[in-house]
């Protein structure tokens, strides 16, 4: 796989339970496919511990501003967004395949964020609770058909959350 940052030579690793692709000796970035992610983002899950530490080469300047292409997908751009509401790492998706490219000490940062899956779902309730200045549960039906409005926000919904988003299980319906 070639990196999608810096067009080294990824390298295929497998630790624990998880293979992804790192960029050894290029820029340090991770690839995770899918929802590999998921499994090591938090602090206690042992598997990501071991990627902390990719070997990269200081020479290699990746440009952040660039937007890349999904090293699994043809010509498919990745979406670049915050991986969490406290809006302090920037991450890479692939609209196709769901794929994630972290750059080098992205996974750190993302790690150090929540303890625990419960702690994010917190956080995030707390923000959207924040937003509509109403309980989650309280929340009517004409206030979700707004949330629903933007589907922007939706988005952001299924990925804080996506434990707490099923489809179509939600009063404002499928999306
Ligand atoms: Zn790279
Ligand atoms: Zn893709």
């Amino acid at each position: 796989m070639i990196c999608p940052a810096c067009e080294n030579n990824m390298t295929l690793k497998k630790v624990m339970d998880i293979e992804v692709d790192v960029c050894e000796g290029g820029c340090g970035g991770i690839w995770f496919d899918g929802h590999e992610l998921k499994k090591v983002d938090e602090a206690h899950e042992a598997a990501g511990q071991h990627l902390l530490e990719v070997a990269y080469d200081p020479e290699v300047d990746v440009d952040e501003s660039q937007r890349r292409e999904c090293p699994r997908c043809d010509s498919m751009i990745m979406m670049r967004h915050f991986s969490s509401i406290k809006r302090e790492v920037e991450v890479d998706e692939c609209p196709g395949c769901a794929g994630f490219f972290l750059d080098r000490g992205e996974l750190n940062n993302l790690r150090n964020q929540y303890q625990t899956e419960e702690d994010r779902k917190e956080a995030a309730i707390n923000m959207f609770g924040e937003m509509f200045d109403e309980d989650m549960d309280d929340i009517q039906d004409a206030s979700w058909q707004q949330v629903a409005a933007s589907k922007r926000l939706i988005h952001m919904f299924r990925f804080f959350l996506p434990s707490y988003y099923l489809k179509g299980k939600q009063k404002w319906g499928a999306y």
